[in-house]
């Protein structure tokens, strides 16, 4: 029998496939357009000025100072720039945290987003905005959040660092893994979850062993789009909530992050979840905790927090933090087993 689900379409646009950055412009005028401010963080301004360039009068300035965690003081910037250009809409070309900002900006005044993605972490069709100030990372809902339009280019992803690959793709797939179990899922976000998982598996150790092929990094950027929508659609438990901790308290960086926690967070929950995630253990393999990890391992992706930086004196407080506010998850939160969880993460075995 179909479980009761509630189910609501995301109603961005996406515009996928190899040369569709070609289609930008009329991404943007398509949302009413004149004036694009367009994003982009210090790394990829090279790239960013070539395509606002290609824009010719469509592009009214570049911000290239997009950072990680979405800083307020960073977006205050931009907004400056923003007014200053008289600009009327966002182009963020980038990974999560040009992403971010460019839906700080939304946020705070409504301008319609066009992103170009080009990691696999999900942001851009999420309507979920994380934005840190003195130190804190808060976390806002909401449909002016989502951008209107994604443009998937897979030829943007070329470039994209085999490690940075590997870790975005595993972040991409702990959207899924976690969607998979969401209290709120429907058969749609399961499908998507599903399809989404079989591309990353199949479409991440052929980055690895050939990066520049354009087909994995098609199958890749698929794949990310399908998790990230997940990501967007249903609410996530424990292993974003983990990861949430590590890197807010403890500076982690994100991808990586993710890929350590995802085989030991999907461990905790296989039992307590073993009919939502049949899907996932029967694509991975075995118990799916050590499926992942062998997948994780087989692609050189980081296995160890004590590799990320973490202290193991600082495990107990994570702990501690993690178990505070308690929330839902398919096998309820308890400190201790959350202790022996990071412990197994800041050490890097294998799950059973
Ligand atoms: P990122 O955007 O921080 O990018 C990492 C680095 O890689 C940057 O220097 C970037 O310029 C560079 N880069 C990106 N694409 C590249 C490419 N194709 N070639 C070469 N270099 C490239 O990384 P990310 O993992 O995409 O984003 C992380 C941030 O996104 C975090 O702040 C995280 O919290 C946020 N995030 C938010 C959501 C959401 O739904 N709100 C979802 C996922 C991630």
């Amino acid at each position: 029998m179909v479980t009761p689900f509630s189910y609501t379409a995301s109603p961005a646009q996406v515009i996928f496939g190899s040369g569709s950055l070609s289609r930008l412009a009329e991404a943007i005028t398509g949302q009413g357009g004149k004036r694009a401010l367009v994003l982009s963080t210090r790394h990829q301004k090279t790239e960013a000025e070539r395509i606002a360039a290609a824009l010719g009068p469509l592009s009214v300035g570049l911000f290239a100072d997009a950072t990680m965690h979405t800083p307020v003081n960073v977006t205050e910037r931009a907004m400056e720039a923003y007014n200053a250009a008289c600009a009327d809409c966002v182009v963020a070309i980038g990974g999560g945290s040009t992403i971010g900002l460019g839906k700080a900006i939304a946020y705070r005044n409504d301008a319609p987003q066009i992103v170009v993605a080009t990691t696999y972490a999900g942001s851009e069709v999420t309507p979920i905005l994380g934005q840190t100030e003195n130190g804190q990372k808060t976390t806002v809902r909401g449909p002016g959040i989502l951008p209107e339009v994604v443009i998937y280019d897979p030829e943007l992803t070329l470039g994209l660092p085999v490690a940075m690959s590997v870790s975005s793709g595993l972040n991409a797939t702990a959207h899924a893994i976690e969607g998979l179990y969401a209290r709120d899922r429907n058969p749609i976000s399961s499908m998507m979850a599903v399809e989404g998982l079989r591309a990353l598996k199949q479409a991440l150790p052929q980055i690895v062993r050939t990066p520049g092929e354009i087909e994995a990094r098609s199958e890749a950027l698929y794949g990310s789009w399908l998790c990230g929508t997940v990501l967007g659609a249903v609410g996530m438990a424990l292993h974003h909530k983990l990861c949430h901790t590590l890197g807010g308290s403890f500076d982690l960086p994100h991808a990586e992050t993710h890929a350590v926690i995802l085989p030991h967070s999907a461990a905790y929950n296989s039992v307590a979840a073993a009919d939502a995630l049949k899907p996932a253990a029967d694509l991975f393999g075995g118990s799916l905790g050590a499926g992942l990890y062998d997948f994780a391992a087989s692609i050189g992706a980081p296995m160890a927090l004590r590799d990320l930086g973490m202290k193991e004196s600082d495990l107990d407080r994570a702990a501690e933090i993690a178990a505070l506010n308690p929330y839902w998850n398919p096998r309820p939160i308890e400190r201790d087993a959350i202790r022996v969880l990071l412990q197994s993460a800041w050490e890097g075995t294998r799950p059973l």
